[in-house]
């Protein structure tokens, strides 16, 4: 097959390896800088043009769309759906995936359980923005943030009300969740590949921090999943629609509690942590899917 890997850095690890696990099965593998590329999308035989030629032969994209480019990335996904080619991801699902909101909506429609959470703009009422999660300790979060940054814990009432006071001022979506301390700073990220758990791995953060990113200093080893687990992963991926997700699910003494869904989820952490090949699951995925123009909707959304 031909392959696009849609990124913006060849020399990132997961598109390195996404390329490596594809040539190392026969396929022809290309990475494009999708912010290069631009689009004829009105002419009957509507094209992606990338370093002044069309891209032709394709079966399939792999997108690897980063958070600050989603629009014009999915735009790019869509196009390729257009033109009959399988994406890894679809370009609604990577879209839906980007609102934390709309996701977290979507998985409460579906009963995938979640932490209690409350969603505002600008309430006066913020005791009772507080109240609806059984109040402090709690956990406020920038609805625009990203690798755990306006991520905040807030110990007491009085705290939880400066904070939420403080983005008020600044016109900002936020969520205000109760907060899971029987997690201990850990969370479990499961990748799904196709409706199955292909690898996963527990993240812990770095002592007194309750935040278990990889980026602000946390560690990862393989873990083996519960079955409850295994399960709110899968139908966390199905309910948005993601093919290629990682779910990230806290351990709460209520059972797993999911807390996001990451459409383009790095390799490195859980390649290294797990010893899994999960660039190649991605890959054998598209061979058993792609080859009969399988997409759902065909750049309909
Ligand atoms: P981001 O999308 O910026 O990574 P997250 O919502 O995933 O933000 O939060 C970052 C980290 O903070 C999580 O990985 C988790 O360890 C911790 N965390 C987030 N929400 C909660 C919560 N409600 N209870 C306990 N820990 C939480």
């Amino acid at each position: 097959m031909k392959i696009a890997i849609l990124s913006r850095n060849a020399k990132l690890y997961s598109t390195q390896r996404l390329r490596e696990a594809g040539e190392k099965r026969g396929h022809e593998m290309k990475v494009i800088d999708y912010l290069r590329t631009y689009m004829d999308i009105a002419s009957h035989r509507p094209k992606v043009i990338y370093q002044g030629k069309p891209l032709e032969g394709y079966h399939a994209v792999i997108p690897r769309i980063g958070a600050p480019h989603t629009f014009y990335g999915a735009a790019v996904v869509r196009q390729f759906e257009v033109m009959g080619v399988f994406p890894a991801n679809e370009s609604t699902a990577i879209t839906r995936s980007r609102d934390k909101l709309r996701s977290l909506q979507l998985l409460a429609r579906e009963g995938v359980g979640l932490p209690v959470s409350g969603f505002a703009h600008s309430t006066k009422d913020i005791q009772g923005l507080i109240n609806l999660v059984g109040g402090a300790p709690l956990v406020v979060k920038l609805l625009e943030g990203t690798q755990g940054i306006g991520v905040i814990l807030a110990e007491t009432d009085k705290a939880a009300q400066a904070v939420i006071e403080a983005f008020r001022g600044l016109d900002a979506n936020i969520l205000v969740q109760e907060y899971i301390k029987e997690a201990q700073g850990s969370d479990i990220r499961c990748f799904v590949v196709g409706g199955k758990v292909v690898a996963a791995m527990k993240r812990q953060g770095p002592p007194g921090e309750f935040r278990s990113n990889l980026h602000r200093g946390g560690t990862a080893e393989k873990v083996r999943p519960t079955p409850e687990e295994r399960s709110t992963a899968i139908r966390s991926a199905k309910t948005m629609g993601l093919n290629v997700a990682g779910v990230d699910i806290l351990r709460s003494n209520h059972g797993p509690v999911v807390m996001e869904v990451n459409s383009s989820p790095g390799l490195e952490g859980i390649e290294k942590a797990t010893g899994v090949d999960v660039a190649g699951k991605i890959v054998e995925f598209l061979e058993k899917n792609a080859e009969n123009g399988n997409t759902k909707d065909k750049g309909k959304g």
